[in-house]
């Protein structure tokens, strides 16, 4: 007996584990359970008990009849499931639940997220970007732009010719047909050149006319327009905000009403009051947001037929455009409109008749899309010239005589920035792999809007204060200045960045991503004890699971979980699993506690936000190391990265344990749970040698630092301001040799310790350095000079009149001979 005991009870334990870890079905646990009890030599009466319990919960009608039937009365009665209005449940079923599901899940398959694409574009995208994108970039002068206030007209002239209004327009159309990925290269391109410009293009590429048209249009509608908006000789705009209706856009006032005109057609009559729409001041055909009626059902479909998307020549008489807002002075047409009496034909509305009142539909389905491109392009360009830039001035300024990229206080900010750019590129990618796929996850794009445009106003922050004075010094010099201002205007479109993350991350993702939440959900809401049956022990199932996954793999801290890869990475792939039941299993605590409550617990709800936005991210880097070879110099970059997501979970999780209210467990969560996890966290602080590796790399002319910045624009001309740059940064990192020759020789006292030209004068007539490194100390000494410039005005300049910079700079010998002194 006591033998039995000792092997057949820790062997019970572990084969519990096992099957808990794995999510054994329930007949297998229901065999397991069977063998032990015989093993054990429990009573027959016990044996009988428990064969009555496996017959009832094994088998599916007498469960649903028994149990469900009442579980399901029970949920219904204390509100335990969230209620969901139409709009909401509109934006629910719009696009479809993608890699986020497996990050849901609690035992994501890593094989399959690691097989999803990580793109590249076609020859003759590559074409379009290396062709026209340069040249309008060429064209462009930014500086210009911003004092005119307006883009000047050869610029839009060429942005019509190359078609750029109509990247999203089929070919047949006559517009280019890109997929997503050379959409957003070409917004990416454009950020790092000037934003009017990029927004100008983004906006007719996005939500709006050619995008509704493209999916809903009918056949007369897609002939007559495409074509048109193609070529910009239509320029499109579309009105959704009102002054009441920002965020809950379903709030709109904008009203029609449809009539019979004395032609004997129907006709609607439109009145609004739109505001914040870009382009509207320069648009010929404005597509409008507005709520339907038909109080004479003219169209058989009742009174109240809901939002509706139509397109409205702007010529139209009772349309008011031409007036501007000014969006942080970045000059692109961002403008009001109102509409007073305006009477079309109900032809007008997108896809025709059988769509009025589908227009929150076709809003909700087409902005799940368009969010994953545009605006991460936009801030993945920021970031990335934000890196070139600022790595390019940590090698050329030097403060207390060395380079300032050298202080380890700027090593920090530097490879922030750096991190980040190989982050965001990551998920930018990852996601625009999805969507070429013709997969539209909302949840994984409100994921990317939030993150690019949040990491691209930190990294701009770091920036400037790298750049200091010359960062803040505005005028042709200063290629970060209009990012700066720019930068809150991303995080306020397509869906302001607060609720993106409060409400729409977590909130949608709970409910769709979950593998039972909304199916347990719809049930309840239709009486379907079938379906409840399904979805609700299903959900037990996946609690228990991931219940038990989680302690095992707190415990092991990740190890027990399979890496579908060896090497340095792997770790990452294990705590990854580890992240991912917790995760779920803590999600299920506060679905269950909190009930419909926890869609306004947005302190909760965004906390979990983050814990799914950072592992998303991280998948991302890990399918973008595997897809450029897994470089090892690519590692720093890795594990800076992945740390920053490890560390930004650890703390959601804290905030979670130290503030979900469990109806008698909080003291659980608050206490030991929260003193564990601090104990055993996923990850801690930035490992500064890998800050070092990222800055020193970023500071060294390598292949590395060009393919982290890739697809923005570099001019090759020393007189723009990113190629002065570019050109101080190659001639100083050439002289590096030479200098660090000389400064050994100053320490060895074989030369007095002065600055400037006569120092070099000097090393050369002792020898300490050639001819040729003379030449190039010296050329990169004026570059620095130059590069390290700010621009100034005149007063006349300065307050509006003819803006050219003062371009007499001193240059480096007269300034460094004024200055000379003994260091
Ligand atoms: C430059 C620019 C261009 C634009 N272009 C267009 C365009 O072309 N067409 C168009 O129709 N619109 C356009 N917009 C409007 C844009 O989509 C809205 O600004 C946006 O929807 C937010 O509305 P709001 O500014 O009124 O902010 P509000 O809705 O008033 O929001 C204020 C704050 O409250 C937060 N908030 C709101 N609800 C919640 C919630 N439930 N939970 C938590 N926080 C919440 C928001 O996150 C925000 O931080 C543009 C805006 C700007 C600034």
């Amino acid at each position: 007996m006591d033998t039995l005991f000792q092997y057949l009870v820790p062997a019970t334990i572990i084969i519990a584990v096992i099957l808990g870890f794995h999510g054994a079905p329930l007949i297998v646990w229901t065999v397991g359970i069977a063998a032990a009890l015989v093993g054990f030599k429990v009573p027959g009466s016990v044996l009988i008990g428990f064969g009555v319990v496996a017959v009832v919960f094994n088998l599916k009608p007498i469960r649903s009849m028994f149990v469900s039937s009442i579980v399901m009365k029970i949920m219904k009665a204390l509100n335990i499931v969230p209620s969901i209005s139409e709009t909401e449940r509109t934006a629910l079923d719009a696009g479809v639940v993608w890699a986020e599901a497996e990050l849901f899940s609690g035992k994501p398959d890593f094989k399959k997220l690691m097989n999803e694409p990580y793109p590249e574009l076609t020859p003759e995208e590559k074409a379009f970007i290396d062709g026209p994108v340069d040249r309008v970039c060429q064209m462009i002068d930014d500086w210009a732009i911003f004092k005119n206030r307006e883009i000047p007209e050869n610029i839009w002239d060429f942005l019509k010719k190359e078609k750029f209004l109509g990247m999203i327009i089929p070919k047949e159309y006559g517009g280019l047909g890109f997929s997503a990925l050379c959409h957003s290269q070409v917004i990416m391109k454009l950020s790092s050149r000037s934003m009017p410009v990029s927004i100008t293009v983004m906006v007719p590429n996005s939500l709006g006319p050619a995008e509704l048209l493209n999916h809903y249009g009918t056949k007369e509608q897609k002939e007559h327009y495409l074509p048109r908006l193609a070529c910009g000789e239509e320029i499109p705009c579309f009105a959704l905000t009102e002054p009441g209706a920002g965020s809950d856009a379903g709030a709109m006032t904008s009203e029609g009403t449809v009539f019979k005109g004395s032609d004997g057609k129907l006709h609607m009559r439109l009145n609004w009051n739109k505001r914040y729409i870009t382009l509207a001041s320069i648009s010929t055909i404005l597509g409008l947001a507005f709520k339907l009626r038909d109080p004479e059902n003219l169209l058989g479909r009742g009174p109240d037929l809901g939002i509706t998307c139509a397109l409205i020549p702007t010529k139209t008489e009772g349309v008011v455009v031409g007036r501007r807002h000014d969006p942080m002075g970045v000059p692109f047409h961002n403008c009001p409109t109102q509409g007073k009496n305006v009477v079309i034909s109900v032809d007008q509305i997108i896809g025709g008749v059988t769509n009025a009142g589908r227009g929150w539909k076709m809003l909700m389905e087409c902005l799940a899309a368009g969010r994953g491109i545009s605006l991460p392009a936009q801030s993945t360009g920021g970031i990335k010239l934000a890196a070139r830039v600022t790595s390019v001035h940590a090698t050329i300024r030097k403060q207390f005589g060395i380079n300032i990229g050298k202080f380890e206080g700027i090593e920090i900010p530097l490879a922030r920035i750096a991190g980040f750019a190989y982050l965001t590129e990551s998920f930018r990618r990852y996601t625009l792999g999805a969507l070429d796929k013709g997969i539209k996850p909302p949840v994984v794009t409100a994921i990317c809007k939030y993150h690019s445009t949040e990491l691209g106003r930190r990294c701009i922050n770091d920036a400037l204060d790298i750049l200091a004075g010359n960062g803040i010094s505005q005028g042709p010099r200063n290629l970060l200045g209009h990012g700066y201002l720019a930068s809150p205007i991303g995080i306020t479109v397509e869906g302001a960045n607060i609720m993106t993350r409060t409400l729409i991350i977590f909130g949608q993702g709970a409910l769709r991503a979950h593998p039972y939440a909304y199916a347990e959900v719809n049930a309840l809401e239709k009486g379907d004890l079938k379906a409840f049956d399904v979805a609700f022990w299903g959900h037990m199932g996946h609690i228990f699971r991931n219940g038990v996954r989680s302690i095992i793999l707190s415990i092991s801290r990740g190890w027990l979980a399979a890496s579908p890869f060896t090497g340095r990475v792997a770790k990452y792939y294990r705590r990854l699993a580890w992240t991912s039941a917790s995760f779920a299993i803590m999600s299920d605590i506060a679905m269950g506690s909190l009930g419909g409550k926890l869609k306004m617990k947005e302190k909760i709800t965004g906390r979990f936000a983050d814990i799914l936005s950072w592992m998303y991210i991280a998948t991302s880097i890990l399918r973008r190391f595997k897809a450029e070879g897994s470089r090892k110099e690519d590692l720093p970059f890795v594990h800076f990265t992945m740390n920053h997501c490890f560390l930004e979970i650890q703390r959601a999780f804290d905030g979670i344990f130290n503030n979900l209210d469990v109806p008698g467990l909080s003291w659980l969560f608050r206490g030991p749970i929260r003193w564990w996890a601090n104990l055993n966290s996923i990850a801690g602080e930035d490992n500064d040698s890998h800050t070092h590796k990222i800055a020193t790399l970023m500071m060294s002319d390598t292949e590395q630092r060009d393919r982290l910045t890739e697809g923005i624009f570099i001019p090759k001309d020393p007189n723009e301001a990113l190629g002065r740059l570019e050109e101080a940064f190659k001639v100083t990192k050439r002289a590096e040799h030479a200098d660090d020759k000389i400064r050994k020789a100053v320490r060895q006292k074989l030369i007095p310790k002065i600055k400037g030209p006569e120092l070099i004068k000097i090393a050369l007539e002792k020898g300490i350095i050639n001819t040729d490194e003379q030449r190039d100390l010296i050329r990169s000494e004026e570059l620095r000079w130059q590069a390290v410039q700010v621009d100034d005005f005149s007063e006349a300049e300065f307050h509006g009149g003819v803006s050219t910079p003062n371009k007499s700079k001193t240059d480096w010998t007269t300034s460094t001979k004024q200055a000379a002194k003994v260091i």
